[in-house]
């Protein structure tokens, strides 16, 4: 093989890559071991026996491997976008219930606020990466809590870390919707990648 093929094979493996049209290794049926082939459909893969029919489903996460990259590029996107506009809207409702717990619980009020923040914040993307990515969530409140407690903490020091540029180059209206929109696809891939610990 020349160079120049070598060089095209790569790039066409690269192109596969990035549009997930890598096929994925071949599996044994665990009924009778013939060859199985899979099948993708709505974020789920299926496994079917070409031998006796035997049907089993991929793992959670395999789905999500299956998607290009440009499809996930833009589910980061509209996760991010759903999880930012939920919470901006339950946001109020938590102010109102943090200044009426202050006012009669003061430290344990607080206390209690930030724990409710803390499940919001877990309910939101569960319910969102069930919604963009298909994935069967775990839904005790013990891992909500701790899904939210996690995502919490990551999105406290991309907060922190987004405020610098905010304040070095100032606030103008084009900068905020470009730092809103690029925010969009960095809660949408933290969200994702957090909410993989907590599939069923
Ligand atoms: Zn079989």
């Amino acid at each position: 093989m020349s160079t120049s093929d070598d060089i095209d094979s790569k790039i066409r493996d690269l192109k596969d890559i990035w549009e997930g049209k890598k096929t994925p290794p071949p599996r044994a049926c665990p009924k009778c071991a013939g060859p199985m082939q899979s099948q993708y459909y709505r974020g789920k893969v299926t496994w079917v026996c070409l031998h006796c029919g035997k049907t089993t489903y991929g793992g959670p996460l395999e789905g999500f491997s299956r998607l290009s990259n440009s499809k996930k590029i833009g589910k980061y996107f509209l996760h991010g976008l759903a999880f930012s506009l939920i919470i901006l809207v339950l946001a109020f409702a938590w102010i109102f219930a943090t200044v009426f717990l202050v006012l009669f619980g003061f430290l344990i009020g607080l206390i209690v606020a930030l724990a409710l923040l803390v499940f919001m914040i877990g309910g939101i993307n569960t319910f969102v990466s069930g919604l963009v990515w298909g994935f069967h969530m775990k839904v005790s409140a013990v891992s909500i809590f701790l899904h939210g407690l996690a995502l919490s903490l990551v999105l406290l020091v991309v907060g922190l870390v987004t405020i610098i540029p905010l304040i070095l180059l100032g606030q103008g209206f084009v900068y905020v919707l470009l730092l809103d929109i690029m925010l969009c696809f960095v809660y949408g891939f933290v969200g994702e990648k957090i909410a993989e610990y907590w599939i069923e």
